[in-house]
């Protein structure tokens, strides 16, 4: 299996320490921050650019991300309309970032990006609407009124690909870039196994009745705070019937045509993920096979 974007990352969590006050007072004055700016990471030179705490952010949320051997690595969150002016380098969006960054880094600022983000939308109570405190590191928010506990929340996003025989079923999303065509993806439902989930997700958008289903591999998606189930769904047969509503179009593909086009073989109409997607991955490794 290659590589996922923004999974295989090297930092050491150290969550056993990082309920300790102290130690955490400990490791922030020592450590090297990893400044965001509207949920985009501050890059140098093609790295995470970490830099050493500034006066100018007091004030400003920050959360641990883990030890790097022995430098303890934390994110800054920095507000304000206007893009912060740090020496040396620019805040780059997430995506395009990710195919510049080593994995390592993409991975490093993908935990950052997907917890700041979480702090940012989660500043009250849904218990009881009260402000909430930042506690652990940022892995954890309290309620001082009602004391109710809250916890960076992951989603669960089932991605399959359908395959019949020698061919898989890709799909046209409204949503997608021009002439995009990738594996089927959707929210995993309360009460719904992964399983129940891609088998549901196909039924409802393109109708196509799947039977067994295996996981293959999953990603870290930080766009907010996703995980992908990367899955393979065998269908029972080849019929199916997009739903307008969500699918503009899905073709079957033989493995052949999969290599070739991954290979950037044939120029038409139709674009395969790029590399940092699980889509790509489930694609590549399937047609591989
Ligand atoms: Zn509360």
């Amino acid at each position: 299996m290659s590589p996922m974007a923004f999974s295989g990352n090297p930092l050491d969590r150290a969550s056993y320490h990082r309920a300790d006050a102290a130690w955490l007072a400990a490791q922030a004055a020592r450590g090297l921050f990893l400044p965001f700016w509207q949920n985009r990471p501050f890059v140098v030179s093609d790295r995470a650019g970490f830099l050493p705490w500034r006066g100018a952010w007091d004030g400003a949320t920050s959360v641990f991300l883990g030890l790097d051997g022995d430098q303890p690595l934390f994110a800054v969150d920095l507000a304000g309309e206007h893009e912060p002016q740090l020496d040396g380098g620019a805040f780059q969006e997430m995506r395009p970032a990710a195919f510049v960054l080593p994995a390592r880094d993409t991975a490093i600022a993908g935990q950052a990006k997907a917890l700041l983000d979480w702090h940012k939308r989660h500043g009250f109570c849904p218990n009881c609407a009260m402000a909430t405190q930042i506690c652990d590191g940022g892995y954890r928010r309290t309620c001082p009124r009602c004391g109710a506990e809250h916890f960076p929340r992951t989603d669960p996003v089932v991605i399959m690909l359908p395959v019949f025989g020698d061919e898989c079923l890709v799909g046209r999303n409204q949503r997608f870039p021009p002439q995009l065509y990738s594996a089927f993806a959707g929210f995993v439902e309360p009460g719904e196994s992964m399983e129940e989930a891609v088998r549901r997700e196909l039924r409802e958008e393109v109708n196509l009745a799947a039977g067994e289903v295996t996981y293959h591999a999953t990603q870290p998606w930080p766009f907010p705070s996703s995980l992908m189930l990367g899955c393979y769904a065998k269908a029972l047969s080849r019929d199916f019937a997009i739903d307008r509503n969500e699918i503009e179009e899905a073709r079957w593909l033989t493995k052949d045509e999969v290599r070739t086009r991954l290979a950037g073989g044939i120029e038409d109409d139709m674009k395969l993920p790029v590399t940092i997607a699980i889509a790509h991955h489930l694609l590549k490794d399937w047609a591989g096979r």
